[in-house]
């Protein structure tokens, strides 16, 4: 079974299962079609984690494909000259400054050789995609609603307008068959060169005078810096919660320790009693909240700062910090809203073999930026490190040279009792490890089916109030026992777009649905 945020790269992925590849296979074909038919979202110039679970050896493997910051990053590199930071939309997320070495390519190169079938060629893993890129297909209203909201960001480069923007200077709408010539050949290229033109060849040159040459905030990027890109393979998170055990992603990205935290201090309520209630959710919101708390101070690139990941997720000191006050500070930069930007994919084979892979650009179509002749976005994953001031230089967050930003991505297995419960992940930036715990606690705690726990309104807390979706108000008397607990609840738009396969042992079955947040399908064979 498949899930993905298409329809068209879940058809990929199931295709390619269904002809022997496995679940390495399905995800990396899968990829490269959500970089033609959801560029705003992933795609080659982006970066991502991907969670891989080997059925046979039973062992679980977690790699990091985070984009890196350019050799000439330093911590102020986003403080204008007065030393505030620049604005977080538009000024920060677009043009070539927040254009982080992407990761992608290196990564499902990596991901294949050390987990694909080899019955596809990795080349061959490429040809859904171009054939798509060549062919064209519909905008969707979902790409298309997003490419009219970020109009303005995106007319300021030619490259862009060129491919998205009709004659009349407008953005493409939906139902128009889009076709991406210069993707398909940068592929071409690709299955030709291997992945070495991308990071030392002539894909490298166009990505590093896209970035310097940027109309708006130029960036810092050499040839060099893309030649020294390395992927991380990196421990797996792991924890128990109520008798299941999780799996996720370690740092860089602050989703496995954060998420687990979270369910460490929520496991210590009976939340399954209190139920559905203003007691219930109150437990559910705090936890998230110092877990949050957590991720701010600790979080961010290991080869950098000591990240004391063994304490944060251990139960001992989710005691401890239950038992303290919340001191929820200012809202750091990622309390901005957040859409779901980044995709996820959730995929099972019939071997068993599993993959959680969750990938992105950072801001809607990333930094705005279409590397000229070569058809793909540039992300702006920089702005996940923290803007600071000079005095906060030393956060583990702090941009600098050659690091990586602190992520929020929380590509996630559960297993219980030693088989496979649930596949997860979501967009959303610092949302995302909120809407996945939303999902596994409504399931494990709640005894929701897949379907009830992801179309159930989402609440979420990083450390700042309750951001809940339209449809937790229409439970009154719950936002109101939130409130006289001292809670403040405030109205937020979508949180997530999960993609989520349920091994579901009651019935027997395996589940896969999409968020009805977004366009995504499951379809299993
Ligand atoms: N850049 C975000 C992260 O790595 C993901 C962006 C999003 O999902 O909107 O956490």
């Amino acid at each position: 079974m498949a899930v993905t945020a298409h329809p068209l790269a879940t058809e990929t992925a199931v295709a390619i299962l269904e002809n022997g590849g496995n679940a390495a296979d399905a995800a990396i074909a899968a990829q490269w079609v959500l970089n033609v038919v959801e560029p705003q979202s992933s795609g080659i110039g982006g970066g991502g984690f991907f969670l891989f679970y080997d059925a046979r050896q039973k062992k679980f493997f977690s790699y990091d494909g985070r984009e890196k910051a350019p050799e000439k990053a330093f911590a102020e590199m986003f403080l204008d000259a007065n030393g505030r930071p620049y604005p977080h939309d538009p000024s920060r997320i677009t043009g070539g400054l927040p254009v982080g070495v992407p990761g992608i390519l290196q990564l499902l190169d990596l991901v294949y050789r050390k987990h694909g079938s080899g019955k596809f060629s990795f080349e061959l893993l490429f040809d859904p995609a171009i054939r798509l890129a060549e062919e064209g297909f519909e905008i969707s209203p979902r790409t298309a609603h997003y490419l009219k909201k970020e109009e303005a960001r995106l007319r300021l480069f030619g490259e862009t307008r060129r491919i998205f923007f009709d004659e009349r200077g407008k953005p493409f709408r939906a139902g128009h068959t889009l076709k991406q010539p210069d993707l398909a050949r940068t592929f071409q290229l690709i299955q030709k060169n291997g992945p070495e033109i991308f990071y030392e060849g002539e894909i490298a040159d166009s990505i590093v005078e896209a970035v310097k040459n940027a109309p708006f905030h130029p960036g810092l990027m050499e040839k060099e810096d893309l030649k020294n890109y390395r992927i991380a393979e990196r421990a797996v998170v792991s924890g128990r919660y109520r008798g299941y055990d999780i799996f996720s992603m370690g740092p860089p990205s602050s989703g496995g320790t954060t998420l687990l935290e979270a369910l460490n201090i929520l496991e210590l309520y009976p939340l399954a009693e209190y139920g559905q209630t203003a007691r219930g959710y109150y437990f559910f919101s705090r936890a998230q909240a110092l877990a949050f708390e957590d991720r701010n101070r600790y979080l961010g690139d290991p080869d950098f700062a000591q990240i004391p990941v063994g304490k944060i997720i251990s139960k001992e000191f989710a005691r401890q910090r239950n038992e303290m006050a919340s001191g929820a500070k200012r809202p750091r930069n990622d309390s901005a809203v957040e859409s779901p930007n980044t995709s996820h994919i959730s995929i099972v084979d019939e071997e068993g073999n599993m993959a959680a892979f969750t990938t992105t650009i950072e801001a809607m179509f990333g930094s705005g930026m279409v590397v000229p002749g070569r058809g793909f976005f540039l992300n702006n994953e920089l702005t996940d490190f923290e803007a600071v001031s000079s005095s906060e230089k030393n956060h583990p967050n702090a941009p600098g040279p050659a690091k990586r930003p602190r992520s929020s991505m929380t590509p996630t297995f559960i297993f219980q009792e030693g088989r496979p419960f649930l596949i997860i992940g979501s967009p959303g930036g610092s949302r995302i490890i909120g809407a996945v715990f939303n999902v596994i606690v409504n399931i494990i705690d709640f005894g929701m089916t897949l379907e009830e726990a992801l179309a159930a309104p989402r609440l979420i807390h990083r450390g700042t109030g309750i951001e809940a979706e339209e449809e937790f108000f229409q439970q009154s008397e719950i936002v109101l026992g939130l409130e006289q607990r001292g809670m403040k609840v405030s109205k937020t738009d979508r949180i997530g777009n999960i993609q989520a396969i349920h091994f579901d042992s009651r019935q027997a079955v395996i589940v896969g649905a999409g968020d009805p947040r977004g366009e995504g399908k499951a379809k299993g064979y």
